[in-house]
């Protein structure tokens, strides 16, 4: 699996290979029980789930990083691989996925890592964790739009909110009044190939403290974007 990774530019020491092999292991083991994927084979997942995470590693700078509807782990779980010293807070609303995230965090012996399970809406209105990241990810969760709602309160001013898309021409117009409404900017849109896929990683700048009315609650976020 180092060539995958290195053919996309990706270096993995030794280590970092055992425990994402550790993270593959217990993914199939839980994935019955837990419904966490539907990709399971071992090549595909190393592919859709591990490399698509660490496609932008580079570009991400960050030392506390929250991840919003972490699902299996993802993007924050291998990124926490690679950079062994961020501190990471993986937000997932079902508790089986977050009883999983944290047999991962057990098995893999990750420091510094916290799982909790909660809605991003409600999480976003409480102080501890309002404006105190200076980093936040979201792979696979809602459109861009709904997304900056729930993700850029969380965000301190003067840090980045990465969204990890498809392609996402569309949805970054769309999403243009909301991140504006939210204190927000966007600052670069990352295009890279995945075996043919295009992957987009869309880099959010926050400018201004976000309103406390944000984010709206009672599905608002989704049924009426901003
Ligand atoms: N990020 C993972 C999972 C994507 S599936 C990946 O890329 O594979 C979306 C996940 O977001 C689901 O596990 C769902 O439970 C969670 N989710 C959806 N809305 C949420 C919200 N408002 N707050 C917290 N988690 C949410």
């Amino acid at each position: 699996m180092e060539k995958l990774f290195n053919s996309f530019g990706i270096k993995v020491t030794e280590k970092q290979l055992e425990l994402f092999d550790k993270y593959y292991r217990l993914l199939i083991e839980y994935n019955d029980k837990f419904n966490i994927t539907a990709i399971t084979e071992k090549n595909e997942v190393y592919l859709k789930h591990f490399v698509d995470s660490l496609l932008f590693v580079d570009k991400l700078n960050c030392e506390n990083l929250i991840d919003i509807g972490s699902g299996g782990g993802f993007p924050a779980i291998p990124i926490k691989i690679l950079k062994e010293d961020i501190n990471v807070t993986l937000v997932e609303a079902t508790g089986k996925k977050c009883e999983f995230l944290q047999a991962v965090v057990d098995n893999l012996n990750l420091n510094g890592v916290k799982v909790i399970n909660g809605r991003a809406e409600d999480l976003a209105k409480r102080e501890e964790f309002r404006e105190k990241f200076d980093a936040c990810s979201a792979r696979a969760v809602a459109r861009l739009n709904t997304l900056c709602e729930y993700c850029m309160p969380f965000v301190k001013v003067g840090g980045k909110f990465y969204a990890f898309k498809g392609n996402a021409e569309e949805e970054v117009l769309e999403a243009k009044n909301a991140v504006k409404i939210l204190g927000g900017k966007i600052k670069s849109v990352f295009n890279c190939d995945l075996s043919g896929a295009v992957r987009t990683l869309v880099e959010i700048e926050k400018i201004e403290k976000t309103a406390s009315k944000y984010p709206r609650g009672n599905g608002k976020e989704r049924k009426n974007p901003l």
